[in-house]
């Protein structure tokens, strides 16, 4: 049997098959990318308007908006004072993604150095735990 990797779209919660990157189906994908477009022109033109006008006219909802900006594929402009973004971690206003330079930059050394030891202990534990493997067999054969 060959196993589907099946998923529910995150958005229209329809079965869908999971290709490992997309968390929605493709006909939501491809809405995405359309309501994301009119966004984003809309923005472009109207670079003043509040995140209410922009839902409104574009017919795209605020939460939908907000994850294009956390996302990192909106990013407000300097004349863009109606819509506002916070850092999820110190609550600074960002203009995209989801953390301020500063955090992001802490964040991502904290990541980097907890993998890079999670990396040698994994390794460290797998050579000791085939070591232990090996003397359990050992104690058994006595
Ligand atoms: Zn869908
Ligand atoms: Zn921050």
């Amino acid at each position: 049997m060959i196993a589907l990797n099946i998923r529910n779209c995150k958005e229209c919660g329809k079965l869908f098959q999971y290709d490992g990157v997309n968390k929605i189906c493709y006909g939501c994908r491809k809405q995405d990318e359309e309501d994301f477009k009119r966004v984003k022109e809309f923005l472009y033109e109207n670079p003043k308007e509040t995140m209410t006008v922009v839902s409104e006219e574009t017919e795209v909802c605020e939460e939908k908006i907000l994850r294009y900006l956390r996302q990192g594929k909106l990013e407000i402009t300097g004349d863009s004072p109606g819509i506002l973004l916070d850092c999820e971690s110190c609550g600074k206003a960002i203009r995209t993604g989801r953390f301020c330079e500063k955090c992001a930059h802490d964040i991502g050394k904290g990541f980097r150095s907890g993998f890079d030891r999670r990396e040698r202990s994994s390794k460290r534990d797998s050579s000791s735990a085939h070591k232990m493997y090996i003397t359990e067999i050992r104690k058994k054969r006595r």
